[in-house]
């Protein structure tokens, strides 16, 4: 049996409220004397406002002291369930803090990228050996990137240019350096990344690593 009364609860709240007029009462009463679950529904109802009521007669009833004698075993409740609640918000930020979630979309191969490895150095006047991170390392904490390069060119400076990918290819970072070495002082999230060196616009070296590669 299914009642098929619309705004069921407006309409028993206004009728406990006493807010329905003769007529709409009237009906209601003729409706929830052969409807089950309307007749429980106001029952249960009924019994919530009686409840609430006493609790205000009680409180009124109560000396300050009293009140606050009450007040911790009135009130822990509702603070266990905030407290409950903000732990329930904090904790998981706290806990990837320390340990960012694995997605593993974000450890996906990039083919494109991956055929380029290992085909360092082009240009034949240009002498590269990449000392970290070795192809395929798994890295936490901060990464340092290092080479040694030397040119034939005198008007080489020493100064190269650093790439940091992701596995989609978008740019995490892109950095002139100078002298072979280069701390990455932000923390980057659990995946596969790519890293290459540029000396004037040419590509002379694409390296891999990963960050936070679970165990296999
Ligand atoms: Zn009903």
């Amino acid at each position: 049996m299914n009642c098929t009364l619309e705004n069921r609860e407006a309409l028993i709240e206004a009728y406990l409220l006493r807010k329905l007029s003769e007529t709409e009462t009237e009906a209601f009463e003729h409706h929830f004397f052969g409807c089950r679950e309307c007749a429980e529904e106001l029952s249960v109802r009924r019994q919530l406002i009686e409840a609430l009521k006493t609790e205000k007669s009680v409180r009124a009833a109560e000396t300050p002291v009293s009140r606050l004698l009450r007040g911790r075993s009135t009130y822990w409740p509702y603070l266990a369930a905030a407290a409950l609640v903000i732990g329930m918000i904090l904790l998981p930020r706290l806990f990837n803090s320390q340990a960012p979630e694995i997605r593993v979309e974000n450890f996906a191969e990039n083919s494109q990228l991956e055929s380029f490895l290992e085909q360092n150095v082009k240009n034949p006047a240009f002498s590269l050996t990449v000392l970290s991170p070795q192809t395929g390392e798994n890295l936490q904490g901060k990464i340092v990137f290092a080479w040694e390069a030397s040119h034939h060119d005198e008007s080489y400076t020493g100064h190269l240019d650093l790439v940091i990918m992701n596995n989609q290819r978008t740019d995490v970072l892109r950095k002139t350096v100078q002298g072979g070495r280069f701390q990455l002082e932000s923390k980057l999230i659990p995946g596969r990344y790519y890293w290459t060196l540029e000396y004037q616009n040419e590509t002379v070296h694409v390296g891999k690593f990963f960050v936070g590669k679970p165990q296999e």
